[in-house]
């Protein structure tokens, strides 16, 4: 009886560990423990490593850590591109392996022994394309044509020069510390890929995830239908019912069923998890992805809205306690001739006051989902319209 509860409180905490860690920085969790585990699993406990590591080890040590560090996290490397290969063969050669003989079977065709190597292969494919293209870099060469591609908004793009490049950054364009370059439309810098995604690699990003996404949700579903085909194909209900009696109910059969398919298929239903839940995180990433590429902004611009929001709020507040102040001065040398104004009055009229104002964002780069879609899967740098108009 200790086995299920122990499960029950590694699933509680394994989850605890994953929300905290994914979404602990999320508005809703502000002050919770769940922002507090976030704060340990993001920085603290690596801070508490690096002490340990110098008390135990000296300063060479922790000098050693911290440019393994550097290498992993600030410096171009192939180390996620060499995880992602190996999850993906790995994968692929355990399912080969282990449920390809099963194929083909009472509810799978022989068909889907070759459809997976050529869904695999568009995956491994569209891999290649995103961690290999070139996201548009900006050079001396090609940066008019860039800064001719989107107007600045004067909002959160101002021209300016790169301090690194020495060249005028375009509008939507970011200089990647760790590629050390300027990046037209940067979205992000995808260790996964070992390259930015900018204006001319994230329909391949985007493409990359939608289709692993549909890959893993795939691959669980016909791994399932494998197993319930082997219970069909076995005769395991029939078998359960007439020579062992069990009753032929769904409570009665299932822990029976369970146990025949933790014994007998533990393999495929590990494996069937496991695409379940990366289908599952990787549906949350793409369809954030997916909205962005709709309303035309990039990871990058989601960051700078929210702090020219957060900034704008701070400037009508200021605004609005200026105004209060000159109303309570003004209030105060009238004082004589009037009665003081109800503390009713006073919040009325501070409620109307520009802190009301309400903080707009408006992205002159949205054009409509059609246009904002089209964009992405032809940018505007590699429109033939875009470069005869320039040579006008
Ligand atoms: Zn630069
Ligand atoms: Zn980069």
């Amino acid at each position: 009886m200790d086995v299920p509860w122990l499960l029950v409180a590694h699933g509680a905490v394994t989850a605890l560990v994953v929300v905290s860690f994914l979404c602990g920085q999320w508005p809703i969790f502000e002050g919770t423990f769940v922002q507090s585990i976030n704060h340990f699993l993001t920085s603290g406990a690596y801070r508490h490593f690096l002490r340990l590591v110098q008390a135990a080890c000296g300063t060479g040590a922790r000098d050693l850590v911290l440019g393994v560090e550097q290498y992993c996290c600030d410096r171009p490397n192939p180390i996620l591109q060499v995880f992602y290969v190996a999850i993906i063969g790995g994968t692929y050669f355990i399912i080969v392996q282990s449920s390809f003989k099963y194929i083909p079977g009472y509810y799978v065709s022989v068909l889907h022994r070759y459809l997976s190597i050529v869904v695999v292969s568009i995956g491994a494919i569209l891999f290649v394309l995103t961690s290999f293209s070139d996201p548009g870099t900006v050079t001396s060469e090609n940066v008019s044509h860039y800064v001719s591609a989107y107007p600045f908004d004067n909002i959160i793009y101002v021209e300016k020069e790169c301090s690194t490049c020495k060249i005028t950054r375009p509008a939507r364009a970011k200089h990647c510390r760790i590629c050390d370059r300027c990046v037209a439309r940067f979205d992000h810098h995808c260790g996964w890929m070992n390259n930015c995604i900018g204006e001319k690699n994230t329909r391949y990003f985007v493409a990359f995830l939608v289709w692993h996404f549909l890959l893993c949700l795939y691959g669980a579903i016909i791994l399932g239908f494998i197993v319930a085909g082997e219970l069909k194909d076995k005769k395991v209900v029939y078998i359960l019912t007439v020579y062992y009696g069990i009753d032929n109910s769904f409570s009665g059969l299932f822990p029976h069923v369970a146990q025949w398919l933790l014994a007998v298929h533990n393999t495929q239903i590990l494996l069937a998890v496991f695409l379940g839940i990366i289908a599952l995180l990787l549906g949350g990433f793409c369809a954030y992805h997916v909205h962005l590429c709709l309303s035309n902004t990039t990871t990058n611009e989601t960051f700078k809205w929210q702090d020219y929001v957060f900034w704008m709020k701070k400037e009508n507040a200021a605004k609005a306690s200026t105004y209060t102040l000159k109303a309570s001065i003004n209030a105060g040398s009238s004082e004589a001739q009037k009665s003081p104004p109800s503390k009713w009055k006073t919040f009325f009229s501070r409620s109307g006051t520009r802190a009301k104002e309400p903080v707009v964002k408006n992205n002159i780069y949205d054009v409509g989902w059609i246009r904002n879609l089209c964009e992405v899967m032809v940018p505007l740098s590699e429109r033939r319209s875009f470069s005869s108009k320039k040579s006008e």
